[in-house]
């Protein structure tokens, strides 16, 4: 394996440096002393000379004489073979020179550093190359009062005699080095397993593989700590790991069932997560089929979101959470209404948000509407009142019989501003306080019976019938009031608009585990069919005219429809084959 070649070279190679290094200075440092102790040998023996040189000049009192010439007597006793022996005075002048004849050519020798030394401090030494046999000499040179006495030999404290004499220390070092590299091979190799044995352990912790169960076998030391540290390392991250994804899966469930549809993008327009709901509003906005949630840049409804990322894109965002930019704006498409919403984040991440408003924003149209519809028809009646009592104020000789047809229709009048006024009050309750309504098992029959009760001279005078097919086991879950305002609207529509001689039936056609399922019709014109989608809407009426003559507001189907809502049904209306109106409805049993 590579890493292991190079570890362990590594370690190798720098501890045998370090080793050799150590092992050539303890070389060196013996090799000194060794020439120190052999030089100081020298030393001895050359002053030994010397005075065995003084001794004689002075036994022989040569000095006086001068006759130098007898020391050659001496080279032969001499204990170092080869010793040059040269005499000078004081001034340098060489007398006598062991290795030359005649003196008289030899230059003045004051000037020699070992002569020098020796005027001065009585004795002195230096190496030198002869410049007469080009050997190294150790010069020695003594102040012998008179004259200096210098002996000189020739210097071979070298290596190779060294090598030659210290043979058992060499091969002592040369042992422990041996025994070094032995051991030093074993070491490094021991230490790069076990780091081996860490790398693979970290590589796998890296992988993610289950490392608690891996091979153990790490000592008690630092390598084992190291085990153990990665251990509760990796522990912590799965850890944390492990709560994030499920932090992360809670946030996502919830997104999931958010009304909302909500994505994250990277400040590259990358997504980073979108909620279903997100998905199914861009496939709703866009007009090409999109599957990711990236392709909402390239729909022209977000080009505000699109052009506000870009702003803030090269923008330093330093913020508190409520402070984040944010945009803000509704579109309309296929008759629904969008709310789009995208906030940058301090990172440059952003959120961008679909609100599917249509039903608010609906509302809030109709209610607009409606609105302005209510003071309309308010208007109406309530003019009238105003018109009918300005004239009996104002014609005070008006004929008493004159004055009570007119107070007779501001009377008929107010009437007509109660039944509006309840109708209203009846249709915002049903839509905006639904639950108010107390809704229980309730026989549907006897609710028809009361109302066909409560129209029977009408429909007498209109010479209408009426069939009823409807048994006692029908029973709703409903409320009683509410569904006596459905049947009497429909009744009081059919006695008003079908025409006389017209037959009405009531009647259950089907039945399921949840609902009951009814028809009401009757036999008369019907309503043509342009007219039929918008009969349920607030104040829609056919012939306007008609229906001020009949005393409607033009709430009674929308009553009758939301009527129908709240109790969990449905309703329809169509035109019968063989002429009248019919409905369809369910109405809930439980
Ligand atoms: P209104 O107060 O005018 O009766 P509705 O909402 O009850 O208001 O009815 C809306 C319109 O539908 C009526 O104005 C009428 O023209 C028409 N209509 C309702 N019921 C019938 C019916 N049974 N036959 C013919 N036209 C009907």
């Amino acid at each position: 394996m590579v890493i292991q070649r190079t570890f362990r070279r590594r370690i190798f190679t720098n501890f045998f440096v370090v080793f050799s290094i150590f092992t050539l200075a303890v070389l060196g440092y013996q090799y000194d002393r060794e020439k120190s102790y052999r030089t100081g040998q020298l030393e001895n023996k050359l002053d030994n000379i010397s005075e065995v040189a003084h001794r004689y000049i002075e036994h022989k009192k040569i000095f006086e004489t001068g006759d130098f010439k007898s020391l050659d007597t001496l080279k032969s006793l001499l204990p170092i073979e080869n010793t040059r022996l040269t005499i000078m005075n004081m001034d340098g002048k060489v007398l006598y020179d062991s290795f030359v004849a005649d003196v008289k050519h030899i230059e003045n020798h004051l000037l020699r550093p070992e002569v020098q030394k020796a005027v001065h401090s009585g004795k002195g030494s230096s190496i030198r190359v002869s410049q007469t046999t080009n050997q190294k000499f150790y010069y020695y040179a003594k102040n012998c009062k008179n004259y200096v006495v210098r002996t000189a030999a020739v210097y071979n404290v070298d290596i190779i005699k060294f090598l030659k004499t210290e043979h058992f220390f060499l091969f002592f070092v040369v042992f422990l080095f041996l025994l070094m590299w032995i051991l030093l091979h074993y070491t490094t190799r021991r230490l790069s397993d076990f780091i081996i044995k860490l790398k693979d352990f970290a590589l796998k912790a890296g992988l993610n593989e289950d490392i608690s169960k891996m091979d153990s076998n790490f000592q008690d030391n630092e390598l084992g700590v190291i085990r153990r540290q990665i251990i509760q390392i990796y522990d912590n991250l799965k850890t944390a790991k492990d709560e994030l994804t499920g932090e992360k899966e809670k946030l996502y469930g919830h997104l999931q069932v958010l009304k909302e549809g909500i994505s994250i993008f990277s400040p590259e327009k990358h997504k980073i997560l979108a909620n279903s709901h997100f998905i199914q509003f861009i496939n709703m906005i866009s007009d090409k089929s999109t599957i990711s949630a990236e392709h909402i840049f390239s729909i022209p409804e977000f080009s505000k979101i699109v052009e506000f990322v870009d702003q803030y894109r090269g923008q330093d965002i330093q913020a508190q959470h409520k402070e984040l930019p944010q945009i803000e704006y509704t579109i309309e498409k296929s008759e629904k209404f969008f709310q789009l919403r995208c906030i940058i984040f301090v990172d440059k991440s952003f959120e961008v948000l679909i609100s599917d408003v249509t039903r608010p924003e609906k509302q809030r149209l109709l209610k607009q509407q409606l609105t302005s519809n209510i003071a309309h028809e308010l208007k109406t009646p309530l003019s009238s009142i105003k018109g009918y009592l300005e004239t009996l104020i104002n014609n005070q000789s008006i004929p008493i019989d004159k004055q009570r047809y007119f107070l007779e229709k501001a009377f008929a009048q107010s009437e007509r501003l109660t039944d509006l006024l309840n109708d209203i009050s009846l249709l915002n309750n049903i839509e905006d306080a639904g639950g108010l309504f107390e809704f229980k098992p309730l026989m549907l029959k006897p609710v028809i019976r009361d109302v066909i009760e409560n129209l029977k001279s009408r429909l007498t005078n209109k010479n209408m019938e009426y069939r009823i097919e409807v048994d006692n086991e029908v029973v709703v879950n409903g409320n009683e009031s509410l569904l006596f305002s459905v049947f009497q609207n429909l009744v009081e529509n059919s006695i008003n608009y079908s025409g006389d001689n017209t037959v009405i039936s009531i009647r259950k056609y089907l039945e399921d585990d949840k609902f009951y399922y009814f028809q009401y019709a009757d036999s008369g014109n019907g309503i043509s069919e342009e007219h039929l989608p918008r009969i349920f809407e607030r104040f829609y009426r056919v012939d306007y005219g008609r229906s001020r003559e009949n005393g409607g507001t033009g709430l009674g189907l929308s009553i009758v429809k939301n009527a129908i809502l709240l109790h969990k049904g449905e309703i329809s209306v169509r035109n019968r084959v063989e002429g009248g109106l019919e409905f369809l409805f369910s109405l809930s049993k439980k």
